[in-house]
Order: structure tokens, then C-alpha cells, then sequence
């Protein structure tokens, strides 16, 4: 028989701001042939941390549920405590981004009638890099045409050589503005660097952290105290506890307003330049309240994948597609290859806006 473990708490009873700053719990597993004395080491070792303790034996393996401070129990080498085999803490990690902290799905205001979340979903669109302005206010024009609501292009390029286009920096951010103005929507740009922060700040709506950035822990610092909303990429090899552990980086800084996007991550098959992990968008969404966005073009790499998974990632509850778009993808600076037309684009949004009701979402139309 399976013993019950009855613990005298209530964890329930605390409001998820209670719970963050006072009170948390974690679970010490003892060894099989723990004994008395080490038992007794224990519980002075906890009450002298001041943490309260309840123990209950189980027919082989006893536990003990230990209440404290958050955290002075994640920081108490609790593991160290001989008779100790295993430590399980009850909350996670990732708090601020966790349904522990607030129950329902987080919806933010992007600028021009724009936002995302809680049934509102978003299309980003644009180059990858912001290569001129004729050029950027083409492609606007094609992509708000074909009803995306978001602007990208990035304007410090995060390229794997150092010989490679590096993008416009503060003349590509003007351009980006300037169209984004015209158009009437909101921009997303990437920052790589704490010291762009401020720069970028000037001209950006969104800030966009890329995957190569994404545990720049002085990075997501700088941008948690911006109060603007930032779409954070999952990592090239970034786990989805490493992806929310970021974000809680930034909300802890007292940003509320973080996007995740799922980009693709590393994997063995070279067919696609990504293996895009479609099962994280659900998988998230259990696990966080924050908004995810589906990038189809970083994750496949290929125009003929693009459209099938952009069209996926409804159905999987994504909150936005993101989609580079160029009109002429041969003589883009960067990612020419994975580039849609903006004919191609418009294909895309027509089948989405046909998929989007079926799974209670609207798209805003910018301008508003
Ligand atoms: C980009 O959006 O152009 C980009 C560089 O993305 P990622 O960080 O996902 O590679
Ligand atoms: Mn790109």
C-alpha cells in the first residue's frame, strides 16, 4: 500500500504573490538506510536554516516536506545533509512566467491597434535585414497588403561569420521606423548587445532577442527594464525550462511584456536548417501564460516547409507566425534563401485568416 503523504500546509491558501515572496516547498527524499541519528542532523540542520519540517514515513522511503523562504530554500545545500538521496522543489523554477503567478493568458498592446494573446493572434513579417529604405517600404507594402500586422528587419544582424553582412545599425533602425510610421505598424528589431538597448529603444516597438542571445543573461537584464514588449527566441539548443528561465530573467526585472517564438533547434537531420519543435508551442502553453510565436523561416530554412508549418502552428495554439518576406529574395543581405515573395506571403495569410476562427483567433488589422 502506497502511503499518502499528508502534508499540514496549505499551499493554496497563499496568493501566488505570497507564495513567491514568503513561502515555498520542497520535498527532501531520504535514503533507504537513513538513520535515526542522521534523521535527527537533519531536522536540526533545517530548523536551525528556520524552515519548517513534517516528515512522513513510508513502508520503504520516508520524506520530508520542508517549508520556507523561496529563496533560502533554493539556496540551502539541503543535498549536502547526509541521509539526504534527492531534493524536489514543488514550484517552479520559472515563477513570474508560470500559471503559479497569474491565471490567465497575458495579452499585450503591440501599438496600432495591434496586439497579441488571449485569442489574438499576430504576423510578423519583413526582410531579415533592413537593407535601404525603397527597398524595406516595398516589402511593407507588400506584406500589409497581404495582411501581416507586425514589421521586422533587423538592423544588427547576428551573422555566424564576422565577413558577412552585419546590417545598417542606427540607419537601418531609422529606415525601420520611418516605414513602420508610414504603414502604421508596429516594428520588431533584434538587440544583441546591453549597450544597443537604449539606441534601439528610440526607434523599436518590439525588441527582438535572438536565439544566439538568448541566455545573454546582461541582455535580458537591460531589456527587463525597458517597458516595452520583447520577443524572446528559444536558443539553438535551449530547453523549454532554459527558454522560460530567460524569460523570467526579464519579468523579474519588471517587464511583464515577453513573447516567446519557438525558432527550430539543432538537431542531427541537415535536411532543414532546424528542427522546428511544434509540440513546445502546447507544451508551453501549460506551462506559461506568456504568448508563443511560431517562426517557420529560422526553423525550416526552406520556402517549400514555410507555408505548411505557418498553417501547423494555429491548430498547435501559437499566438503569432513570423515570416521573412522579401520581394526579391536573390539579393537579400541575409537569408535570401529561406525568403518568401510577398505573393507567396499573401497565399500564407489567406489560408491562416481561413484557419484562425476554427481555433478562436482574430488577427488585428494595423492602422487601427
Ligand atoms: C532573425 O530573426 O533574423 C534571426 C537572426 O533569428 P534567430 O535569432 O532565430 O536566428
Ligand atoms: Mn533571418
Amino acid at each position: 500500500m502506497p502511503t499518502c503523504v499528508n502534508f499540514p500546509w496549505s499551499a493554496k491558501a497563499l496568493s501566488p504573490v505570497n507564495r513567491i515572496a514568503e513561502r515555498s516547498v520542497v520535498i527532501i527524499v531520504l535514503k533507504p538506510n537513513c538513520t535515526d541519528e542522521q534523521l535527527n542532523h537533519i531536522f536540526e540542520k533545517l530548523e536551525e536554516m528556520g524552515f519548517r519540517h513534517e516528515l512522513s514515513r513510508g513502508v520503504k522511503r520516508s520524506v520530508i516536506g520542508v517549508i520556507g523562504e523561496e529563496d533560502a530554500l533554493r539556496n540551502a545545500p539541503l543535498k549536502a545533509i547526509p541521509g539526504v538521496e534527492d531534493v524536489h522543489s514543488v514550484l517552479k523554477p520559472y515563477k513570474l512566467a508560470s500559471w503559479e503567478f497569474q491565471d490567465y493568458p497575458s495579452v499585450f498592446d503591440l501599438g496600432h491597434g495591434v496586439k497579441i494573446g488571449g485569442g489574438h493572434l499576430i504576423l510578423i513579417a519583413g526582410p531579415c535585414a533592413i537593407e535601404g529604405e525603397d527597398i524595406l517600404m516595398e516589402i511593407a507594402k507588400g506584406v500589409k497588403a497581404a495582411g501581416a500586422n507586425v514589421l521586422r528587419g533587423g538592423a544588427f544582424k547576428p551573422r555566424t561569420s564576422p565577413y558577412s553582412f552585419q546590417g545598417l545599425g542606427e540607419e537601418g533602425l531609422k529606415i525601420l521606423r520611418a516605414v513602420g510610421d508610414e504603414m502604421q505598424m508596429p516594428v520588431v528589431t533584434e538587440v544583441m548587445d546591453p549597450r544597443q538597448v537604449e539606441l534601439v529603444n528610440q526607434y523599436t516597438d518590439l525588441f527582438q532577442v535572438g536565439a544566439r542571445n538568448m541566455q545573454n543573461f546582461n541582455l535580458l537584464n537591460e531589456v527587463g527594464q525597458m517597458n516595452k514588449p520583447v520577443l524572446l527566441k528559444r536558443g539553438m539548443s535551449a530547453t523549454v525550462q532554459d527558454l522560460l528561465m530567460s524569460a523570467e530573467y526579464i519579468l523579474s526585472n519588471g517587464n511583464k511584456q515577453v513573447i516567446l517564438c519557438e525558432r527550430g533547434v539543432r538537431s542531427f537531420d541537415s535536411s532543414t536548417r532546424n528542427l522546428l519543435d511544434l509540440a513546445m508551442v502546447p507544451n508551453v502553453k501549460g506551462l506559461s501564460h506568456l504568448p508563443v510565436v511560431v517562426d517557420p523561416s529560422h526553423a525550416t530554412g526552406r520556402p517549400d516547409l514555410i507555408p505548411p508549418m505557418a498553417y501547423a502552428s494555429v491548430p498547435a495554439g501559437a499566438d503569432g507566425i513570423h515570416i521573412e518576406v522579401h520581394s526579391c529574395p536573390e539579393k537579400a543581405a541575409s537569408d535570401g534563401a529561406q525568403a518568401l515573395l510577398p505573393e507567396q506571403f499573401a497565399e500564407v495569410v489567406k489560408k491562416i485568416r481561413e484557419i484562425a476562427p476554427l481555433f478562436d483567433k482574430t488577427i488585428d488589422a494595423p492602422g487601427d
